[in-house]
């Protein structure tokens, strides 16, 4: 029998990604009788605010049978303690929308620009501060990138364009080729970088026509993926990182630091030392942006600096992220 990963790995045409995309789970009760855990559903919280539940199959399939603390159903599963109010949690953490430069333009930092490409995600991730940000008037992808592109060319101090969102791989491989027919005219940009989580959660998004894209593009590429603990990585992502990997792009990670899923060293070491395994190297580890919603998931500073503490002491350092918060009005993101 092929399964959906051997099918990857040998590269056979698998389903279309956004079959999968839309096959995925939204339903509670769904979820929790595929991983025999019915008895969680009275602990559901009855109002998602406007953030369901929403997880590729795929990703479900890399979770445990019947553990209700599983690392990766904990990011996906709505909690009560979500509904509670936490003072300092707010709706706009990082001060973005102070930093709109033009349409889903945010330009914070010097030298390079993050545009917000797409509102939408295959995945929801409790903790994300998305679930408060409003696409609806933000998004650089927007007439075929008109405003975004027109920011980018007039700022000559850009040499760094970050697709960002929601997930930018949500948007058509068409639309990206629009996008990098556009960049290709402004000649002070010389490297693009994506932020996506799909090649993580629905690795079958790297598919043959995104890949010949981002190959044959004439700039500098950085992925930079999204994975918070090892359990994530199966043979279908690590297929996904190798195809980038043979498109040129150098492939970095940033995970969140989260309480009751990976916050002891243990976990931290084997996410980098799994990372790795798919040529993909640790970036950031990030203190929670202080959503309103994810008080229940943060991690105590000195906690998280005894963590990377120990982490150096066991890894290479190459393998050691670097500890950082989100602060807004600073010029970088602000280590820890
Ligand atoms: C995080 C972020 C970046 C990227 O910062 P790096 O330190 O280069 O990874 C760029 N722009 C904005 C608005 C950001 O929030
Ligand atoms: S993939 Fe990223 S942007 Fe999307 S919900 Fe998860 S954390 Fe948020």
């Amino acid at each position: 029998m092929i399964t959906a990963s051997h099918a990857a790995r040998l590269s056979l045409p698998g389903p279309d990604w956004r079959t999968l995309w839309r096959e995925a789970i939204t339903d509670a009760g769904e979820l929790l009788a595929l991983l025999g855990l019915e008895q969680l559903a009275d602990a559901l919280p009855a109002d998602d605010a406007g953030f369901g539940l929403r997880v590729p199959r795929g990703f479900v399939a890399r979770m445990r049978h019947s553990d209700a603390r599983d690392p990766l159903l904990l990011q996906v599963l709505p909690q009560l303690a979500e509904t509670q109010r936490a003072p300092g949690f707010s709706m706009d953490a990082v001060d973005d929308l102070a930093a709109r430069s033009a349409k889903g333009v945010l330009h914070k930092y010097q030298g390079r620009a993050l545009l917000i490409a797409s509102g939408s995600c295959a995945v929801n991730c409790r903790y994300c501060f998305r679930r408060h940000f409003p696409y609806g008037d933000e998004m650089a992808a927007a007439g075929q990138w008109r405003d975004a592109l027109e920011h980018v060319r007039q700022d000559a101090s850009i040499s760094e364009l970050i697709l960002s969102g929601g997930d930018p791989l949500a948007l058509a491989t068409g639309k990206l080729e629009e996008l990098g027919r556009g960049l290709l005219k402004i000649p002070h940009v010389t490297r693009l970088r994506i932020h996506t989580r799909l090649p993580v959660v629905l690795p079958e998004r790297i598919d043959a026509p995104f890949v010949e894209w981002l190959k044959a593009l004439p700039l500098q590429k950085v992925v930079v993926l999204h994975a918070n603990h090892a359990n994530e990585f199966d043979p279908g992502v690590d297929e996904a990182c190798a195809r980038l990997r043979e498109a040129g792009a150098s492939l970095l990670n940033q995970a969140v630091l989260l309480k009751g899923i990976n916050d002891d060293a243990d976990t931290l070491i084997a996410l980098s030392e799994r990372m790795f395994v798919a040529g993909v190297l640790p970036y950031y580890l990030h203190q929670l942006d202080r959503v309103q919603g994810a008080a229940h998931f943060e991690v105590t500073d000195t906690h998280a600096r005894s963590l990377i503490e120990r982490m150096r002491s066991r890894l290479p350092g190459y393998l050691v992220p670097k500890l950082v918060r989100e602060v807004g009005g600073d010029p970088s993101k602000r280590p820890i």
